[in-house]
């Protein structure tokens, strides 16, 4: 669900028309929507709160990859959200946004030294381990600080889901994670070394997952290495269960909600006395921002195929031509008349830069402009200068309010950024 719906025809974000907005700030640009992060953040939070019997003092991480604006940050921070990150900047995001250090968990594959001791420093909650080679890196940076940080370990449960190949994390041949029969003596490992505490393990199976039946295969996956752990005398107090689960792009309505999500989790966890911690990214943002842009020009052709050429491209959003992704697009001020199918494309030099193929709009001439829906999540944060295309700027919605809480850098800016080199002076 989310607040963008029609005051007299016309498309808002909550109380803030859109071709109002669009018309200060330009086109492209993200809205999203303060009404629609607190809605989803509060619906996950009452789910853990409903089933803290098994979830414990159950901890939501945003994932800040999804959205990290500092703004959409400090809306969920304000409400208790903690942060999942994947790199130091996605952590000093969350720290500036308000998240304090205790909510925050570092995940990676990749995590350099330099990061594993920034997180040291910066008191992160835990630190989730991805495999034997990293654990022997942390607890060297561990032993040159004379800390000993909480971690988990990262399971790969063999256990791949997701809406699309190519955000599948939890398959055998993924590089997430420490394969299940590999993980226990990497525990144990860990265990024994005085410069790392491990406190749990972990588990990111993938994204945009429309079924509970694999998420519950790795939970219960790790129940059962929790037990084995605990058999060997190692303690187990926290179960990280990852993110994924989707949302309705396409208007399904047979998705898992979120209540029967976390209940599932919490029939797992059952009776393990631990520490459940969620890590949606997509699920609270998706739903709470769109794109806008306006229409360059349609372009007809003689074979009857028509272009509806946007001033949006693949550089501000991604989805499409990385991963088929599809994206409901909406008219903001809605004319009547025939409907016709049109290509959308924006005006990048790539064949991949189209956002969708034959789509029936209401008819639309040059200036008017259309709604990318479900753009909260991996929209903003993919996007690039590609084609000199300046950086798309992100404004935040609250009722009637709205804030550019990302600019549009000038022409100038993006310069400044590239000094020339000295012997070209
Ligand atoms: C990307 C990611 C998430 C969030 O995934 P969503 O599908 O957006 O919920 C959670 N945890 C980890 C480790 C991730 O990499």
């Amino acid at each position: 669900m989310h607040h963008f719906d029609r005051i007299d025809g016309a498309l808002h974000a909550e109380a803030a028309p859109l071709e109002a907005i669009a018309g200060a700030v330009g086109t492209p640009l993200y809205v999203y929507s303060t009404a629609t992060l607190t809605r989803h953040y509060g619906l996950f939070r009452e789910a853990v709160e409903a089933h803290r019997a098994a979830l414990g003092e159950a901890l939501i991480a945003f994932a800040v990859k999804a959205n990290s604006n500092l703004s959409v940050l400090a809306t969920l921070a304000r409400l208790g959200c903690g942060a999942d990150t994947v790199s130091e900047g996605e952590i000093r995001r969350a720290l500036k946004a308000g998240v304090p250090g205790r909510r925050i968990v570092f995940s990676g594959v990749g995590k350099t030294d330099a990061e594993l001791a920034f997180a040291i420093d910066a008191g992160v909650r835990q630190i989730n381990v991805e495999s034997a080679v990293e654990l022997d890196r942390l607890i060297a940076v561990a032993a040159s600080k004379g800390a000993a940080p909480e971690i988990a370990v990262r399971v790969n449960p063999k256990i791949g889901a997701g809406g699309h190949a190519k955000i599948t994390t939890g398959g055998a041949t993924d590089k997430f994670g420490v394969p299940a029969e590999e993980a226990p003596a990497l525990y144990a490992r860990a265990a024994a070394s005085p410069h790392v505490t491990p406190v749990g393990l972990a588990c990111h199976i993938g994204s945009q997952i429309t079924t509970l039946e694999p998420l519950e295969g790795a939970f219960r996956a790790l129940r059962q290495m929790t037990l084995a752990l605990r058999v060997e005398g190692l303690a187990v107090s926290r179960l990280d269960l990852g993110g994924g689960l989707g949302v309705p792009y396409h208007g399904q309505t047979d998705l898992p909600s979120i209540e029967a999500y976390v209940g599932m989790a919490a029939r797992v966890l059952e009776g393990l006395e631990v520490e459940a911690a969620f890590e949606p990214g997509r699920l609270l943002a998706a739903n709470a921002g769109v794109l806008l842009s306006r229409v360059v020009q349609v372009n007809a052709r003689s074979d009857g195929r028509r272009f509806l050429v946007l001033d949006a491209g693949m550089n501000d959003l991604m989805r499409p031509a990385l991963y088929d992704a599809f994206h409901d697009v909406v008219a903001v001020c809605e004319r009547a008349g025939d409907t016709g199918p049109y290509d959308l494309v924006g005006p990048i030099c790539e064949s991949t830069d189209v956002f969708a193929r034959e789509r029936v709009l209401p008819p639309l001439e040059a200036g008017d402009l259309v709604a990318f829906m479900g753009a909260g999540a991996y929209g903003a944060v993919l996007a690039s200068e590609y084609n000199s295309r300046p950086l798309v700027p992100e404004v935040l919605v609250d009722g009637d309010r709205w804030a550019v809480v990302r600019s549009r850098p000038t022409y100038d800016e993006m310069w400044a950024r590239e000094p020339a080199a000295g012997w070209l002076g």
